[in-house]
């Protein structure tokens, strides 16, 4: 996902958070959304389907096949939800709009990507050089990576999550004692520890399907992967392994436990020179999906 941020737009949403921290004092970790709010003059409203009301003030600039919507509020939410939205900021009134029925777990993550949308430049001018708002915007793949990417550069206080990260080795336990300090989610944690921990050391991360109990985090596609995380030296190292070949790997040492740490072992991989080298795999259940983190062996 970040491949689809450009250097410069990275560099320009860096120093943007960076502000923003410096403004906020540089807090400690976790970092308080209410404080970015706050400081950004932002207001935060819940919507569902039982509650469509702040909905209804995105309605009336929203049209679908010409049709304004304002009428019906249930109908936007059916186009929010048809559009696998889970939240909304709107520029005019500076407010940020979240699907309350998504997990709780998951509103943190959400609220600092619209918070992103709200003070990256570029992304104001995108959407008010429409005269309606539409749907598009939360569409375009580009804008929405460079949300993601404000948001984990955000919740993960710029450089601080990768300069603390260093401190502790490659390993599982190392992203569970950091969740805990930065208050986020495992799986959001797990992607920053494999990305910013150390670009130099060849590490992945690969976001599966339990092996041996195909009920724990089943994918549409049937291959098991969700997602595979890549640190720039593994990329470079082992340009050609594909997440297919990492998960069969992994799945010959997978236990039948269901949660807590499920993979260990080790594994040969051939780099892009054609020399195997030994990864260490270090995987874990959190009953909804397997997390497995591989390292170069030293
Ligand atoms: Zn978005």
């Amino acid at each position: 996902m970040r491949e689809l941020v450009g250097q410069s737009e990275q560099r320009d949403i860096d120093l943007l958070i960076d502000k923003i921290l410096r403004d906020l004092g540089r807090p400690e970790p976790p970092l308080d959304l209410r404080m970015v709010r706050e400081l950004l003059r932002l207001d935060r409203m819940y919507y569902s389907s039982t509650d469509v009301g702040p909905l209804a003030e995105f309605a009336h600039r929203v049209k679908v096949a010409g049709k304004r919507l304002v009428e019906d509020p249930k109908l936007i939410l059916d186009v929010v939800k048809k559009a696998k939205l889970s939240g909304l900021w709107l520029p005019d009134d500076r407010k940020i709009l979240i699907d309350k029925e998504v997990p709780e777990l998951k509103h943190r993550w959400i609220e600092a990507h619209e918070i992103s949308h709200s003070f990256v430049p570029w992304h104001n001018e995108f959407l008010l050089g429409d005269t309606e708002i539409t749907l598009a915007p939360d569409c375009n793949e580009i804008i929405e990576a460079e949300a993601n990417f404000g948001a984990g550069r955000m919740l993960f206080l710029g450089d601080k999550f990768s300069i603390e990260a260093k401190d502790y080795e490659t390993s599982f336990k190392s992203v569970q004692a950091l969740k805990g300090r930065f208050g986020n989610t495992l799986t959001s944690t797990f992607w920053r520890f494999v990305e910013d921990r150390d670009p130099l050391e060849p590490t992945f991360g690969l976001i599966s399907t339990h092996p041996n109990h195909a009920d724990i985090g089943p994918t549409e596609d049937g291959s098991g992967v969700h997602y595979f995380i890549k640190s720039a030296a593994f990329r470079n190292m082992f340009p050609t392994v594909t997440a297919a070949q990492l998960f069969e790997l992994i799945r010959l040492r997978t236990s039948w436990k269901r949660r807590g740490p499920v993979v260990e072992g080790t594994a040969p991989l051939m780099d892009g020179g054609g020399s195997s080298r030994t990864i260490v795999l270090d995987g874990f259940c959190n009953t909804h999906q397997v997390l497995t983190l591989g390292r170069l062996a030293r």
